[in-house]
């Protein structure tokens, strides 16, 4: 399959360009399209087997659901139930549109394939343009998991979607990088609580500020037992993974440095913050140490994490170090990123004693 590229203001996207993604979306062709948390890989929600074609494309595994985009949250109510409305209505009107997803009973409306058999729905709203604007066209929702093959860290410019999918989907629209960096949060409503499954741009503390019932799901940070079914599949699965292996490093700031340093010098990568970098000057190649932001800015930190990963698939590394970053407020995103990718191998190096 020959996979066409088209490129578009992300700020004013043309309506034009758009129809041709629309002509391919409904007659059951993969169209991947800028997000403001990542790139997605769509399909016709409403068609079950074009849905079934991205489980292919990506090399998903079965088991994995796919959420649903709509072009405005009040579109909800067609394809899920929803018990108690009005705490999902405070969600949409603080977050929605907007990086957050919320999962629901579904209606028959949805396909099987979508929710690989589940009784719930995955659904979000893009605030992207582009996104927005190509839901609204095609008149159904579109599924979209991230655009990367399974396993890889997810893409944030098109030319990330562009390694992972061509000759695989039939189209990419070019919008630039996404802003957010790491994919949507994903909760889901019990009675008047809501659970965190997968931290995102919309934070804990965000949720916070809705009711003082938000439970964070256990597999957000650690590593789930064998046999333990997690709510949300996809928190099973080694994810967001370079090729190298990679090791989340803690300990006093001198004891991270000199170890740095050291891997570094056996021709390791180094995935740092940007204050780090004068302090391994001439212990190695520079090009191997790659920053994604200063410690304290965790916005950057969470825009280059994926880019970052992907620059050291580039290099043929065996072992990568990567920084440990915060865990509170975007901070968990990244930190339940990293230890996905890492597949929760953490170095604690020795405290002085
Ligand atoms: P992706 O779109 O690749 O970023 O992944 C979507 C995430 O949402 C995965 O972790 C899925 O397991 C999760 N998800 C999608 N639909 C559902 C659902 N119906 N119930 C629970 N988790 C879901
Ligand atoms: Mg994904």
């Amino acid at each position: 399959m020959r996979t066409r590229v088209l490129k578009l203001d992300p700020n004013l996207p043309d309506d034009s360009v758009l129809r041709q993604a629309v002509e391919v979306i409904l007659r059951g062709g993969l169209v991947a399209f800028p997000t403001e948390t990542v790139y997605g890989l769509g399909a016709n929600a409403l068609n079950g087997e074009a849905c079934a074609r991205i489980f292919d494309a990506k090399g998903r595994p079965h088991d994995n659901p796919l959420i649903v985009h709509l072009a405005d949250p009040s579109d909800y109510t067609k394809y899920a139930e929803c018990a108690n409305t009005a705490l999902f209505e405070e969600i949409a009107r603080r977050f929605m549109p907007g990086p957050i997803t919320v999962i629901l009973p579904k209606k028959k409306e949805i396909p099987d394939e979508v929710t690989v058999g589940l009784q719930t729905v995955a659904l979000r709203c893009p605030s992207h343009k582009i996104a927005h604007r190509l839901i609204e066209l095609a008149g159904v929702p579109i599924a979209a998991p991230s655009a990367n093959l399974s396993g890889k860290p997810s893409p944030t410019t098109a030319e990330h979607v562009i390694e992972d999918m061509d000759g695989r989907i039939d189209l990419i629209l070019d919008g630039g990088e996404s802003a957010v960096g790491v994919e949507s949060t994903v909760i889901s409503l019990k009675g008047d609580s809501i659970h965190l499954l997968r931290p995102g741009f919309v934070t804990a503390e965000d949720l916070f500020t809705i009711t003082p019932k938000v439970m964070i799901d256990p597999a957000v940070l650690s590593q789930l037992e064998k046999g333990v079914k997690p709510e949300s599949p996809g928190m099973k699965y080694r994810h967001y993974a370079p090729s190298a292996l990679l090791t989340m490093v803690c300990g006093s700031e001198e004891k991270v440095i000199s170890f740095f340093r050291e891997k570094l010098q056996c021709g390791c990568g180094i995935l740092c913050f940007e204050e780090d970098i004068p302090h391994l000057k001439g212990f190695g190649d520079p090009a191997r140490v790659i920053a994604f932001g200063k410690r304290a800015d965790l916005s950057s930190q969470a825009h280059l994490l994926f880019a970052a990963l992907r620059r050291f698939d580039k290099m043929n590394l065996e072992h990568i170090y990567a920084r440990h970053t915060a865990e509170n407020d975007l901070g968990l995103a990244i930190s339940n990123r990293l230890l996905r990718a890492c597949a929760f191998d953490i170095l604690e190096l020795e405290r002085e004693p």
